[in-house]
């Protein structure tokens, strides 16, 4: 898997704050600019995130590029409907000569289910391949791809959408795969907008866990691991 954080918002926290402050003020825009500059951007990121002004957020926005997911992932991420998404076409490429398949660790670890798995993957492709030496176009001889055929896409969330997204996707609760990547979109999330994604993560890290009876009983060990994520 390879994420790469391809754009955001140029000063994607002077620009929340400036958002923040236009709300609360009454003077023009380039006063509101220059106070935005020399300002303490942090105090006021921290106290517009404790009061809930969570749309100011929005105006802050990332695009990630991320290869060598499964379709398992690829699926699981559009779900979240307030981003906009670019995936390779499984009509327009063909994987006649280029064919990748995400194994996940537990089949990994076992030698036999791993042979099962190479081996299934494998006929698979076989099959594709013949679908298409037939005629068959790649629209059509997709249907026999696995789950886990590997997939890229590029991904646009803003700052509320993607803070949502850590909540559910970090959480222990969330499959390997897409935990694994939303850690990883994380990680360079807070490197260019560190206060705004300072407490990001699964939903136990600001308070006690929101998922009930599936808690995985780990909150302690969790919150260590995401305070010290970078
Ligand atoms: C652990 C886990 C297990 C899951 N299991 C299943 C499963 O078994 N089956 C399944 O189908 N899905 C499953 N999902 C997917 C889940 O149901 C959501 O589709 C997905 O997580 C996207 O989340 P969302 O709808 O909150 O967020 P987004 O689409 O990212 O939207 C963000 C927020 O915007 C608001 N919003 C967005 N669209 C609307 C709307 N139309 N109306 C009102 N408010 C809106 C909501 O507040 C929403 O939380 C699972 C997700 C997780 C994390």
């Amino acid at each position: 898997m390879n994420i790469e954080l391809l754009q955001h918002t140029p000063d994607p926290e002077q620009t929340v704050a400036l958002a923040a402050r236009l709300c609360y003020s009454p003077s023009g825009l380039n006063e509101l600019l220059e106070r935005a500059e020399a300002g303490d951007i942090t105090t006021f990121i921290n106290k517009i995130m404790s009061l809930g002004h969570h749309s100011v957020l929005e105006h802050a926005s990332f695009t990630f590029g991320i290869e060598g997911i499964s379709r398992v992932t690829s699926h699981q991420l559009v779900r979240h409907r307030l981003a906009s998404y670019s995936q390779q076409s499984q009509r327009y490429v063909s994987h006649v000569e280029r064919f990748d398949a995400v194994m996940p660790p537990s089949i990994a670890a076992d030698e036999e289910a791993k042979r099962i798995f190479d081996f299934t993957v494998g006929v698979v492709h076989q099959a594709y391949k013949q679908l298409s030496e037939m005629g068959i176009t790649a629209e059509d001889a997709r249907y026999l791809l696995p789950n886990a055929t590997s997939t890229k896409i590029i991904v646009t969330m803003n700052a509320r959408e993607l803070l949502h997204f850590f909540a559910l996707r970090c959480c222990e609760r969330a499959q390997w795969e897409i935990r694994s990547m939303a850690v990883g979109m994380l990680k360079l999330a807070q490197k260019v907008a560190p206060t705004i994604f300072r407490d990001a993560g699964p939903g136990c890290i600001g308070g006690p866990c929101p998922e009930g009876d599936f808690c995985c009983g780990r909150t302690v060990e969790v919150r260590k691991q995401f305070r010290s994520l970078n």
